[in-house]
This record gives C-alpha cells, sequence and structure tokens, in this order.
C-alpha cells in the first residue's frame, strides 16, 4: 500500500511539474541570410509531420513514436506579425520549387505538439501537450545592444564606418558630406535627413557586399520604423571640442539633435525590443552562415567573425553583463548551428562545426562560464542535394548532386572546409566555391533536411519525456 502510495504521489508530482512545463518560447535568430526563414518553415514541417512522413531519427520522441504531431493555434501576442508559413509552404511547391521570401522583421507562430510521455507506471498511454511559441528575429537587432551601453559621444568614436578598406569605400560620399558639417551649426532638417539616407544606403551597400557587423541595425531592417526620424541619425566624423563643450551646445544644435536621436531609438527603439521580446525567450537557436562567408573571402569572414562577437553578448549572462544589469533574460538553452551544410559534402560537416566553434570561442568561453547549456551543430533546413561518388584515377572522390537555381542538374566538389580559422594560406589556395540551389520538388509530405533532428531534441527534446 504504502509503495503504491509513493508510486502514485510521485506519478502527481510528475504530472503537476509537467503542467508547469507546457509551454515554451523557442526564438530563432541569426543575420540575415542566415537561413531563418528556412529553418522556421523546415521546423513547423518536421514537427506537423512528425509520427508520420518526417524522418526525426535523432529526436527520441519522434523515433519512439511518442510524438503524435503538432497543429496551429491562434498566437497570443497580437501586435506580433504571424510567421507567413503558408506561403513558405507554397513557394517551396511552386514549379519548379523557389525559396520562400524572408522575413524582414519579428514574427510569431504558435503550435501545440501532442505527445505521448515516456513514462511507465499506470499513467502510461495518456496524451500530453506542449504550447510552443516560435519566433524569428533579425540578428541584425541584437547588434544594437552594444548601443545601450554607450551615449552618443561614445558612439562617434567607435566610428563604425570606418573599419578595413572596402567598407571605408562604400561610406566614402557620405564621410566627405558629414565631415563638412559644423556640430555647432543650427541643425536643418532636410540635411540630416539627406545625410541619414546616406549612412542609411551604405549600411545597406556594405550588407550587400557581404559585411554583417553593420550599426545600428534598425537601418538594415526597420520593420514599421522604415521612414520615421528615429532612424533619422548618423555619428558625427570629427568631434575635435572635448566633449563638455558638445554637451553645452543649444539643443536646436546639430550636435544635441542627432544626440537626441539617438538617445530616442536607444530608449524606443533597442530598450523595448529586448524588454518586450527578448526577455521572455526561453530557448534560442543563433543560425550562421559559415560557409557562405567562407566563400565570400577573408575580409567578409572577420567582419562576420566580428559581427557574432556582438551578437553574442545578447547571450552573455555574467553577473556583470550589460544585460543582465538592463534586463533579466531567462533563456536557459542555447543552440549555434551552421546552416546550409548540405552545401558541402557530409566528410565536412565535422570541420564546419569545429570552424564554427572556432568563430564563437570566446562568447563560448563566457557562456559556458554562466552555465548556460549550449550545442554548436550543423545542419540543413531544406536540404537540396545528395551526397555521390566520382572516380577520379583510382580513387573515388565525395560531390555532391544538385540543381541550381537556374535549372542546370550538377555534380560538384564544393570544396573542404578548414577545421579551424582560415589563414592567409587558406585563402590564396581558396577553391572554396558553391552555386545556389534549388529546393528539390516535395515528394514524402516533409521537408528532406539534415539534423534538424538533431537540433529540435537539443531546443524541446526534454520537454517531451
Ligand atoms: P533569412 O534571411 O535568415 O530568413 O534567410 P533565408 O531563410 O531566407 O535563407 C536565405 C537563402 O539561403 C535562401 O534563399 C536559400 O537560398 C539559402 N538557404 C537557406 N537555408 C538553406 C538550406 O538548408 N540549404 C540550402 N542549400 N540553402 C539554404
Amino acid at each position: 500500500m504504502a509503495a503504491l502510495h509513493d508510486t502514485l504521489g510521485r506519478e502527481l508530482g510528475n504530472l503537476l511539474e509537467r503542467g508547469r512545463d507546457r509551454q515554451l518560447r523557442l526564438a530563432v535568430t541569426g543575420l540575415s541570410q542566415a537561413g531563418k526563414t528556412a529553418f522556421l518553415t523546415s521546423l513547423v514541417n518536421q514537427l506537423r509531420h512528425a509520427g508520420v512522413e518526417a524522418r526525426l531519427d535523432l529526436l527520441p520522441a519522434a523515433r519512439d513514436g511518442r510524438l503524435l504531431g503538432a497543429r496551429r493555434l491562434n498566437q497570443p501576442d497580437l501586435g506580433v506579425p504571424r510567421f507567413p508559413y503558408d506561403p513558405a509552404m507554397q513557394a517551396l511547391r511552386d514549379t519548379p520549387p523557389r525559396w520562400p521570401d524572408p522575413t524582414r522583421g519579428i514574427s510569431e507562430l504558435r503550435l501545440e505538439l501532442r505527445y505521448r510521455p515516456a513514462r511507465s507506471g499506470w499513467l502510461r498511454g495518456a496524451a500530453s501537450h506542449l504550447t510552443l511559441d516560435l519566433f524569428d528575429y533579425p540578428g541584425e537587432w541584437l547588434l544594437d545592444l552594444p548601443l545601450l551601453d554607450q551615449d552618443y559621444y561614445q558612439w562617434c568614436q567607435t566610428r563604425p564606418f570606418d573599419q578595413g578598406e572596402q567598407r571605408r569605400e562604400v561610406f566614402a560620399e557620405w564621410l566627405a558630406a558629414a565631415e563638412a558639417l559644423d556640430p555647432a551649426a543650427e541643425a536643418d532638417e532636410a540635411v540630416l535627413a539627406e545625410l541619414a539616407e546616406a549612412y542609411a544606403q551604405g549600411l545597406r551597400r556594405a550588407k550587400q557586399l557581404g559585411f554583417s557587423q553593420l550599426q545600428p541595425g534598425r537601418f538594415l531592417l526597420p520593420g514599421e520604423l522604415e521612414g520615421a526620424p528615429v532612424l533619422q541619425f548618423f555619428p558625427l566624423p570629427h568631434l575635435s571640442k572635448p566633449r563638455e563643450e558638445l554637451e553645452a551646445l543649444p539643443d536646436s544644435s546639430v550636435y544635441a539633435t542627432l544626440a537626441t536621436r539617438f538617445r530616442y531609438y536607444q530608449k524606443q527603439v533597442v530598450q523595448p525590443f529586448y524588454r518586450e521580446h527578448f526577455r521572455r525567450f526561453d530557448r534560442q537557436i543563433v543560425l550562421v552562415d559559415v560557409l557562405g562567408a567562407l566563400n565570400a573571402g577573408p575580409e567578409r569572414f572577420e567582419d562576420l567573425s566580428r559581427a557574432l562577437g556582438e551578437l553574442m553578448q545578447s547571450f552573455s549572462y555574467g553577473k556583470r553583463s550589460l544585460l543582465r544589469r538592463l534586463f533579466t533574460p531567462r533563456i536557459d538553452r542555447l543552440a549555434i548551428a551552421a546552416t546550409k551544410a548540405d552545401h558541402v559534402t557530409p566528410d565536412q560537416h565535422d570541420n564546419l562545426v569545429t570552424l564554427l566553434n572556432s568563430l564563437l570561442k570566446e562568447p563560448l568561453k563566457d557562456l559556458r562560464f554562466a552555465d548556460v547549456p549550449v550545442k554548436a551543430l550543423s545542419l540543413a533546413a531544406i536540404r537540396t542535394t545528395w551526397p555521390r561518388e566520382v572516380n577520379q584515377g583510382k580513387t573515388r572522390l565525395p560531390a555532391l548532386r544538385g540543381t541550381t537555381l537556374e535549372g542546370e542538374d550538377v555534380l560538384v566538389y564544393p570544396g573542404d572546409v578548414p577545421a579551424a580559422l582560415p589563414d592567409a594560406a587558406f585563402w590564396q589556395r581558396q577553391g572554396f566555391d558553391f552555386p545556389r540551389f534549388r529546393p528539390m520538388p516535395e515528394v514524402s509530405g516533409a521537408l528532406p533536411h539534415i539534423r534538424m533532428d538533431a537540433a529540435i531534441d537539443w531546443l524541446i527534446g526534454d520537454k517531451l519525456t
């Protein structure tokens, strides 16, 4: 009798525990082109087809047949746009299939997962559910966190337009005009708007060239703020006067006007994102297009590394971190994924993870120190290639078969992924080159992928036991 009591008590305890745990807010981020839209589309698709068509062998709940599927529910945050899952699937089902249009701001989708818990005893068999709120937001927004620790004067000193030769070229015209501006002069709205637009254009151009470390982040993906005066500021390149003198300038001066807009941006744009959204995420996956950066060459690769260093500050939970001082984040598990792994042959996937680890060495150290569990992996949200072997003389070489965006079937060997940060020698003999592949027509109902199941297991698997 006592034993039965004990068992009952334990089972009830488990149930209560689960009751508390039945909701999870999972966020997906990454710089634009990292693969967020593809990832979230595939994530929803895999979960909706779990238990039937989806291949999710690395997710125990699915492998054991306990994950029964997922359905969409209305999301609770009515102010956040809905993640466009149906248009994304439509694009992938088109003839020929197309990549979904990327999302440009924050979006959300709520799923209810049904699963059978792995419990033993007489409660076995009853289905449970987990409400999963999925969010997608631009990693560019996280590049703005360091701005909260600076005032306008300090931000100008960081000279964000002045890193590397190519970047200087992009900003050259804006720089010449901004240098001619006297901080003490009366602000002329039209001139400031024009220069702000030129600065934003410089950022957009740098983005097109493949640069990642670009501030302020909202200038690139303004969402609903497009054209608003809060985005009409820029750093003043030459502040020859001491700070006190500049700060004593009248409110109508160029310096004071720009400094006011900078403060407004901090308070009304950057802080609300962290307060209203970021602070409430439970789990997070950061997507990184490592292969794209390798393809783009050394200056872009270096730049990605710097941008990731800044972006990851949002997950640096050291006691005295900026984030902890300002907000109280609660992310308790993090995944970092190198995306588009189907661009390289499977024998290169381990190197891809090692390279990702090297790229994020410092931020990962901080996270481990702060005891935030973090996993690095490589994946393809929507797999577009299949491995093959080709004969070269007596040796057999691994290769990939896929269809390019233009519709040409190709057999390629895209190159070796360096296992450590690439050195000058790597860039010199750089043979790393891959085309963009077209997604495959859908056959089974579930999208083909590489290791989406491993990512799902790390992010939510413990909630499905
Ligand atoms: P976002 O800007 O972060 O939302 O990035 P997207 O999800 O729109 O992805 C950008 C582009 O990367 C897509 O248009 C595809 O060309 C490519 N891509 C994304 N995911 C994959 C993948 O899993 N495999 C391949 N081969 N390409 C991908």
